[in-house]
């Protein structure tokens, strides 16, 4: 799951990631309205979290403007002000949820995930599938025919953003960002040896070449893979 941060307090925007990329996802931080906008436009986020004062704008005021700009990714409202006129607001300008502070961050994640569940994501015994291929969310695990692959958070989220592109060549630069986040320094090869590992792990299952290299582009999931 990919999760974009607008919260203009810097330590609590830290501590807020970091909690969640102990979760397994890959989060992104900003920290004012204008570079938070730009961002969940730029990107497809499973989640957007949004806190409403910022120092160039005001929370409520960004989801609305988002929405009129055709961005549907999900939106947490942050706010301390806890009142219902606030909450409203925030439900009419378009926010799927809203979270008073200070954040437990387990309540937090409950309700990322619970957000993301439904608008779209998948419930719990669902699977993502390509041909024979499954993807379980829940589990963190891969299946082909009755032979099944426990993968670790970050190869979930790579398999994961593949599958949801099932006919689509994702270009390096997606990946990275994907995987490690849009400022993320890594080596010109990190997600080559990444595909390489995981390639060699997922062929356990008895099925080769899951992940297509496209040269000069990036990588996709190999129809003549599906079974
Ligand atoms: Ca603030």
């Amino acid at each position: 799951m990919r999760v974009l941060i607008i919260e203009d307090e810097k330590p609590l925007a830290e501590a807020l990631a970091q909690a969640l990329e102990a979760n397994g996802m890959v989060v992104d931080t900003t920290y004012t309205a204008l570079e938070g906008g730009d961002a969940a436009l730029t990107n497809a986020y499973d989640c957007v979290l949004v806190d409403v004062m910022l120092p160039d704008g005001n929370g409520i005021d960004l989801i609305s403007w988002l929405r009129t700009s055709g961005c549907t990714s999900p939106a947490i409202v942050l706010t301390a002000q806890n009142e219902v006129p606030q909450r409203i607001a925030g439900l009419n300008a378009g926010a799927d949820d809203y979270l008073g502070k200070p954040i437990d961050v387990s309540e937090l994640v409950a309700r990322l995930q619970a957000v993301v569940r439904r608008t779209g994501g998948q419930t719990g015994s669902t699977a993502l599938e390509y041909g024979q291929l499954k993807l379980y969310e829940n589990s963190r695990t891969l299946a082909f025919r009755d032979h099944t692959l426990e993968l670790s958070a970050k190869e979930f989220s790579l398999m994961e953003f593949l599958f949801r592109h099932p006919n689509q060549v994702l270009s390096r630069d997606q990946l990275i960002a994907h995987l490690w986040g849009v400022d993320a320094l890594v080596a010109d090869n990190a997600l080559d040896n990444y595909v390489y590992f995981l390639r060699k792990k997922v062929a356990k299952l008895g099925v080769r070449d899951v992940i297509r290299t496209i040269r000069g582009q990036g990588y996709m999931l190999n129809p003549t893979a599906r079974g």
